[in-house]
């Protein structure tokens, strides 16, 4: 699935081809009024976690690309079964696949907790730890994948981020000390960008230490491989060095 910094660079790449045009045709079988899309010019392109969202005047279009979404540009890659949506500018196709995509009508300033996305300038630390003061006994492995704590966020940085800063994954929320849930909220901010860094450079899987790997790289001992908590996502884990806190 992709996660929140890939959307964010499919939102940087398409802002600058689209903003300020006009959508002279709009197509492809999603589930909504096509007609409502047309001779809209495009205000500005947002992304909240795993959300792409095109603004218009009246409205906005919300892409999640679910577990295999993806798009292309001026040219069409996967068949028209895979077709959701593709939007025609003067000079200009875009088209995504196998993705959801709605119409929103309500102002997304209120539909959005801003300081909930992990990159957003609008991040609020202070915000998420309220939120996971109320789910004392929720494992932090959910907590993470959790889009209203930690938007944007997804197994990967998950992964990453126990990892990095000696965690088990079946922790409890109320169970972990103080200064390790500061560790928390901050690793995972810090991750994401690390990530969207490596993601720019095609750098990403290299840099994994847990997702996927089979060793410790600091205990030189076999990793565990679990489907934990409510969420059954892949975790990676090194019980030796990961503490679980009772
Ligand atoms: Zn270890």
């Amino acid at each position: 699935m992709p996660e929140g910094p890939s959307i964010l660079i499919i939102k940087e790449i398409l802002a600058p081809q689209i903003t300020g045009k006009k959508i002279l045709n709009a197509s492809g079988n999603a589930k909504i009024d096509m007609t409502q899309l047309l001779n809209k010019k495009i205000i500005e392109l947002r992304s909240w976690g795993k959300h792409l969202l095109i603004i218009l005047p009246d409205c906005t279009i919300r892409i999640h690309f679910l577990l295999f979404g993806t798009y292309s540009i001026d040219e069409q890659t996967k068949p028209d079964r895979s077709l959701r949506l593709k939007l025609e500018f003067e000079k200009k196709q875009i088209y995504f696949y196998t993705c959801s995509v709605k119409l929103l009508t309500e102002d997304i300033d209120l539909l959005y907790d801003w300081d909930a996305d992990v990159l957003s300038e609008s991040w609020s630390s202070v915000n998420a730890r309220k939120k996971l003061k109320q789910m004392p006994g929720a494992l932090v492995c959910d907590a993470l994948l959790d889009q209203q704590v930690f938007s944007g966020v997804g197994n990967i940085i998950k992964n990453e981020v126990l990892y990095r800063i000696k965690l088990h994954p079946e922790t409890r929320i109320g169970k972990i000390p103080p200064r390790k849930l500061t560790s928390l909220i901050k690793e995972a901010r810090n991750y994401s960008f690390d990530f969207l860094k490596w993601k720019k450079e095609f750098t990403l899987k290299k840099h994994w230490l847990a997702h996927t790997k089979k060793i410790c790289t600091r205990c030189q001992l076999p990793l565990t491989k679990k489907y934990c908590g409510n969420t059954k996502r892949r975790s990676f884990f090194c019980s030796n060095c990961q503490v679980k806190y009772q």
